[in-house]
């Protein structure tokens, strides 16, 4: 979810929070039980992460308990604890979290989709207001009052929502996906936002067998494209800037790489791509890509660079190429998402560490030195 910050109606949606729901969570925190579990927050945009308690809401009859098992570190976990989004200030202390997977300890009377024991997972969003026109379609990551899995205004307790670093979750039953017990849970938990993120595109732009499709950047996003883009039967080719990503690329399931610097290998797939899908959240040349898209072709991004693109309008028009952006995705098309992962048995390539080791990590994001993803065992939260 490395674009949310970027879209002003998050402003918007932040602003009704603050203004019509924080002032009516005093009273509803006051009737609520909870129970504390066991996380790991930031304390300042300066601070490390480190050991800490939170509150949890007891489950309510439509609630789902989930003992955290594994959470994904994604990009944004690191930008939101170091308050580096305008649009989305950072509330202290900072749980982060959004690609979590465990097991269900508990449901209350009116959830009928899970049990106890059942695996379960949580993703970007933990609620929505489930009536506007973007939640009846199925697309609650659009809603205007969706609340995000942390950082976001808590309707239950007062505060902020507090996300996946944690030994549990309460989240309601719609936003809890079913994980295939045939995948690595480990790997699975990076499907919640990395894998959505770039599997919700491709479906939208019709990406199947014989179309050729381009990944721009082979990170925590890229990788999981030309995973998806393979299994969809495509012909994928990764472009990147490192010559030293090309073995891994193929192992992924491309079918060709581009150094996207070498003008030449670029010229020759002119005119060629069905679709481009742009991970890339470094400033680069869309044009350069833009250019290589066939007629009524598309290119989708999905990564935010500070800077604002510059496009010509003369590449998009002379083949009636489109530019477009993408978020996550709903919560339907999540659950399809997982359950094309069990079929065809994908989870990202990560790293799996221990929630001591998350400041260490953290660094190492920052310079790109993960492949692809760190996953953190939450196991190792209950020794602390
Ligand atoms: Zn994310
Ligand atoms: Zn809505």
């Amino acid at each position: 979810m490395l674009v949310l910050h970027m879209i002003p109606w998050l402003n918007a949606f932040i602003s009704y929070y603050t203004e019509t729901v924080m002032s009516t969570t005093q009273f509803s925190s006051e009737l609520r039980g909870q129970y504390k579990a066991k996380a790991y927050a930031a304390a300042s945009a300066k601070s490390p992460l480190a050991p800490t308690t939170i509150p949890r809401r007891d489950p309510g009859e439509h609630d789902v308990q989930i003992e955290i098992l594994f959470c994904g570190i994604c990009h944004s976990d690191l930008h939101q604890v170091r308050n580096e989004w305008s649009g989305i200030p950072t509330v202290y202390p900072c749980v982060p979290g959004h690609e979590i997977v465990g097991r269900v300890t508990k449901v209350g009377s009116a959830v009928t989709k899970f049990k106890p024991g059942d695996l379960a997972a949580v993703g970007c969003l933990v609620d929505s207001d489930g009536n506007c026109h973007e939640c009846q379609a199925g697309l609650e990551q659009f809603c205007l009052h969706m609340t995000l899995t942390y950082n976001s205004p808590d309707v239950h307790l007062g505060g902020v929502t507090y996300g996946g670093y944690s030994d549990s979750i309460v989240v309601k039953e719609h936003f809890v996906l079913r994980v295939p017990s045939n995948l690595n849970l480990a790997g699975a938990a990076p499907l919640l936002c990395a894998g959505i993120t770039t599997y919700s595109p491709m479906r939208h732009w019709g990406v199947t067998k014989g179309k050729k499709v381009g990944v721009v950047g082979l990170g925590g996003l890229g990788h999981m494209a030309v995973k998806f883009a393979h299994a969809f039967g495509a012909h994928v080719v990764v472009f990147t800037t490192s010559p030293n990503k090309k073995e891994d690329a193929l192992r992924l399931g491309a079918d060709d790489v581009v150094i996207s610097r070498n003008t030449d290998q670029m010229s020759k797939h002119e005119g060629s791509f069905d679709f481009i899908l742009d991970a890339v959240s470094a400033e680069h040349d869309i044009n350069a890509y833009i250019r290589l898209l066939r007629r009524d072709g598309n290119i989708t991004l999905v990564g935010a660079p500070d800077k604002p693109h510059a496009v010509s309008a003369l590449s998009l028009l002379l083949k009636r190429h489109s530019l477009s952006g993408s978020l996550i995705g709903g919560i339907a098309e999540t659950q399809e998402m997982l359950d094309f992962c069990g079929k065809h048995n994908i989870t990202a390539d990560v790293e799996v560490i221990s929630i001591q080791k998350v400041n260490e990590a953290y660094e190492r994001l920052s310079s790109a030195d993960v492949k692809y993803r760190f996953s953190i065992d939450m196991a190792s939260l209950k020794s602390q």
